[in-house]
Parts: structure tokens; C-alpha cells; sequence
């Protein structure tokens, strides 16, 4: 498999020191956000990247991210924003 993914602008803005890409494993993912994506994106838009970290703190944080809702608050944990009834 090849690896033909490269960081969009904006992932070169999100990840400035490594050029786009998110080097916290072995292999590196590049970033593929849009400038319209959340400031901390989770991942919603199919960036690899920002999902991979968030699925990193849903594990730490041992927060289960399977149903929607679930997923949700997750989210909501990982923007450090309160978790406010919807
Ligand atoms: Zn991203
Ligand atoms: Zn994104």
C-alpha cells in the first residue's frame, strides 16, 4: 500500500512543526482538514489524523464512542466544553 495521502493547507496550519502530519506513531498520517472543519476536529470530516488522536483520548479517557450519542459526549470531553444537555 502505498501512502499518497498529503496534508491540506489546513493541516500544515494545525500541524506546523511536522509539516502537516500527525507523528505521534510510527507511521506518520497526514492532516486532510478543511478550514471549515472544528478548531479540535474529531475526525468528522475523514481526516485521519485528528481521528486517530481523538480514538487515542476516547481510549485514555476510557470513554466508549459507539453510538452516536456516546460519540457525542465523547466529543464533548475532548474540547474540554462542558457536557450540556441537548
Ligand atoms: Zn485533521
Ligand atoms: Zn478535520
Amino acid at each position: 500500500m502505498t501512502n499518497s495521502t498529503a496534508p491540506t493547507d489546513e493541516g500544515k496550519r494545525r500541524y506546523p512543526e511536522t509539516g502537516g502530519y500527525l507523528t505521534a506513531f510510527v507511521d506518520p498520517i497526514a492532516c486532510t482538514c478543511q478550514p471549515t472543519c472544528q478548531p479540535i476536529c474529531t475526525g468528522e470530516c475523514g481526516c485521519e489524523a485528528c481521528g486517530v488522536l481523538f480514538a487515542e483520548f476516547c481510549d485514555e479517557a476510557g470513554c466508549a464512542a459507539e453510538t452516536e450519542s456516546e460519540l457525542e459526549r465523547a466529543r464533548w470531553r475532548y474540547r474540554g466544553e462542558p457536557i450540556e444537555p441537548r
